[in-house]
């Protein structure tokens, strides 16, 4: 099975780190794909993204790096994607997946293989984390020059040097 794991990745956390493993895991090819969303004002361009996701999966064999734009299922449809993977925190991520899954399925039945998605509960220990939150809480750190080391468990080396390399230089303006 060829899986996508969509997402912002503004930035890659440890929490998608894990659903991506773990999905990897028991699929044949796994592509986390950064959505190109123009509507979106993200901290981190899609090129920054790319970066920080292509380093933190260089010794994932079956694990590769993309970017889309536009509908999930027409890329799909293009690279012979046939399962979509998406992780749970909680109820509220549920309700806000379920339209979307649907939508997708409706979407792809006139595809040669029609999409699943697969959802895949967080790890406790990463449940509470989210991009934005990790967002909201390095600006404050890094600008009010305070220790990062809550950062520092939420987010992989690559991710946690860009985030303190972004506030700090809007600390010194
Ligand atoms: P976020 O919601 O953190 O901004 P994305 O929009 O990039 O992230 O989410 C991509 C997918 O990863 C979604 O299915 C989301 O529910 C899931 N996800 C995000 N953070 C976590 C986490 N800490 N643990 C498990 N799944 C997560």
């Amino acid at each position: 099975m060829i899986a996508i794991y969509p997402g912002s990745f503004d930035p890659v956390t440890n929490g998608h780190i894990n659903i991506a493993r773990r999905s990897a895991a028991i699929m044949e090819r796994l592509i986390v794909a950064v959505l190109d969303n123009p509507h979106k004002t993200p901290l981190f361009s899609v090129d920054e993204r790319v970066a920080m996701l292509r380093e933190v999966f260089c010794n994932d064999s079956n694990i590769e790096v993309d970017v889309f734009s536009g509908l999930l299922v027409s890329y799909a449809g293009m690279k012979g994607i046939n399962a979509i993977v998406r992780g749970l925190r909680g109820p509220d991520d549920l309700q806000n997946e379920l339209p979307y899954a649907i939508w997708n399925r409706q979407l792809s039945l006139g595809l040669a293989k029609p999409l699943e998605t697969m959802y895949f509960t967080a790890e406790p220990a990463f449940a509470h984390i989210s991009g934005s939150i990790v967002k909201e809480v390095a600006a404050h750190i890094y600008q009010g020059g305070l220790d990062d080391k809550i950062i520092s468990q939420a987010v992989p080396a690559v991710v946690l040097t860009a985030l303190k390399d972004k506030y700090s230089a809007s600390r010194m303006q």
